[in-house]
């Protein structure tokens, strides 16, 4: 897996190759995908609270949008992750609710194995979405004018770059700074 610059305005995905950004057969959708970024650093604020990271966060958050061609396979590469956890929390907060709403009701030896299932569950979920969301495509670092996109096919970065730099030659008036 690579990592690839785009700038903002390449974004919207015509110059890109026909290749897919995850596998790097050939490509015949094109994927908008809204990506999202912030310092890392950001996170350290949780320890004083929600509140202050929230706040900070929604200042320094950046996001792009890119149009990323993708082969049949991989064409819901974002959308199936964000189902998973999308569908996942809404599970498990209705679970947690009814639970706690209902657990008077239950059968004395279900309250214990069922407050389990919530709790090895939940955890077991968020692991795993830890994981799909760490290994997809995702944004690594987001500027006003560039996004760095890592887990990309490598095959996908080649040639990327190999039409960076024949578009550098046709214009010898550098349009960008060299990378
Ligand atoms: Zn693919």
């Amino acid at each position: 897996m690579a990592t690839i610059r785009v700038y903002k305005d390449e974004a919207h995905g015509d110059l890109f190759p026909r290749v897919c950004m995850r596998c790097g057969q050939l490509a015949n959708h094109d994927v908008p995908q809204n990506f999202a970024w912030m310092p890392p650093w950001v996170h350290i604020l949780l320890f004083a609270g929600l509140a202050p990271w929230l706040i900070v966060a929604l200042i320094l958050r950046k996001t792009m949008r890119v149009t990323a061609p993708m082969c049949d396979r991989h064409r819901g590469h974002w959308r199936i992750r964000k189902l998973y956890i999308g569908l996942g929390l809404l599970f498990w907060i209705a679970l947690a609710i009814g639970l706690i709403a209902f657990s008077d009701q239950l059968p004395e030896d279900a309250v214990m194995p069922a407050f389990a299932f919530g709790i090895f569950g939940s955890l077991f979920w968020l692991v795993v979405g830890l994981f799909l969301v760490n290994g997809s495509i995702r944004a690594t670092e987001i500027t006003e004018n560039r996004i760095e996109l890592s887990n990309v096919h490598k095959a996908f970065a080649q040639a990327w770059r190999e039409i960076l730099d024949e578009e550098r030659e046709q214009r010898p008036v550098a349009r960008r700074p060299r990378r």
